[in-house]
């Protein structure tokens, strides 16, 4: 199938071009288009033969369920069994936004979304684009990212058109997505919720309404079983092994001053996913890769997958990542940092 792209305005969307997509979305086909964390790859979510083409597009394994995206509060209503007073709170303060919360689900919801279990994910995103092609839609849209199974998420459309061109019948394009990493997903069906993936709606804004947040076990190691099917996975990996270092700044960018240089001695094509700080320290015949200043975690999150990106494009043989400190948007981009290196950590001191 020849893919077809459409460039439209973020903030004054064409309504012509979101109601094709949403045709598309009616007659069972898919539309990859932009949200505020990441691109998705939506599908109707009520239509199992159509959620089956998103699993098929993506290369993703049948047992990581999807998200559904719908376009007013009252639409969770209908996917979720019950809706407890903390889910309530958290949704009436963060939605729109990049907040996905975990509930008992309805029948309604097919079993092709929820991979099975008997919870659903649901999620009301902030983006215009986003929004009006779910209302034209008129159903809740299964979107994960717009990506490869495994692969970086998308950022752009051109991230997109690399990996599903040939396999999506639309692609919208409104421009790099602001936040650049995925939606934080919180699990409200255990007595005190549970964090399963940091995002936008950081740890802090959660505690902030709750008090009291469980964050998974396998956020931190990646060894315990995650109550997050799409958490087992590797992801977000670069095609070159990756390396992160952890620890203060100063120590960090020593290691991985060192580390490049004598990857570069032994020949090697060299790429480094750093700082603006660090990268000044660094030889030029590395591939440099800035996410920007260490002091900034949303710059940080916003940059992160084209960088890693950019590796694939630039063939490098070895990558070095600098990790940064894990507040607010930080735990977010070092557990994608983390997922990307496969868990291959220097801690530095
Ligand atoms: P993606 O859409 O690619 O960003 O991935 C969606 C994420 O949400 C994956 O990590 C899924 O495992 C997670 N997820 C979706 N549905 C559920 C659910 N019912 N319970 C727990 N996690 C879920
Ligand atoms: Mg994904």
């Amino acid at each position: 199938m020849e893919t077809k792209l459409y460039v439209i305005d973020k903030e004054e969307p064409d309504i012509r071009i979101l109601a094709e997509a949403a045709d598309v979305l009616k007659q069972g086909g898919l539309v990859a288009f932009p949200t505020e964390t990441v691109y998705g790859l939506g599908a109707n979510g009520l239509d199992p033969g159509a959620v089956a083409g998103i699993f098929a597009a993506k290369g993703r394994p049948s047992d990581n369920p999807l998200i559904l995206h719908i376009a007013e509060p009252h639409e969770v209503e209908k996917l979720a069994r019950e809706i407890p007073a903390n889910a309530r709170a958290l949704m009436e303060r963060y939605w729109p936004g990049p907040l996905t919360v975990v509930l008992e689900r309805t029948r309604a919801v097919p079993d092709a979304v929820t991979a099975g279990l008997d919870t659903v994910a649901i999620r009301l995103p902030d983006s215009l684009v986003a929004r009006t092609l779910i209302s034209l839609a008129g159903v809740p849209v299964a979107a994960p990212s717009a990506n490869t199974s495994g692969r970086p998420s998308p950022t752009t459309a051109q991230a997109v058109m690399t990996d599903l061109a040939g396999k999506v019948e639309i692609v919208i394009d409104a421009g790099p997505c602001g936040i650049g990493v995925e939606s934080t997903v919180i699990d409200c069906t255990t007595p005190v919720p549970t964090l399963l993936r940091p995002g936008g709606v950081t740890l802090e804004m959660l505690m902030d309404t709750l008090g009291e947040v469980e964050v998974d076990p396998a956020l931190a190691q990646g060894s315990a079983i995650p109550r997050s099917p799409g958490m087992k996975y590797t992801h977000y990996a670069p095609a070159a092994p990756m390396t992160l270092f952890e620890g203060p700044a100063e120590a960090c960018e020593a290691g991985i001053v060192q580390a490049v240089s004598q990857a570069l001695a032994e020949g090697r094509r060299t790429g480094a996913v750093v700082s603006a700080e660090t990268a000044k320290q660094l030889p030029q015949s590395a591939v440099i890769a800035v996410y920007g200043s260490r002091l900034r975690p949303e710059e940080a999150a916003a940059n992160l997958y084209s960088a890693l990106r950019r590796f694939d494009a630039d063939a490098v043989d070895i990558i070095f990542a600098e990790g940064l400190p894990e507040q607010g948007l930080g735990l977010a981009v070092m557990n994608r940092l983390r997922k990307a290196a496969g868990y291959h950590i220097v801690r530095c001191a």
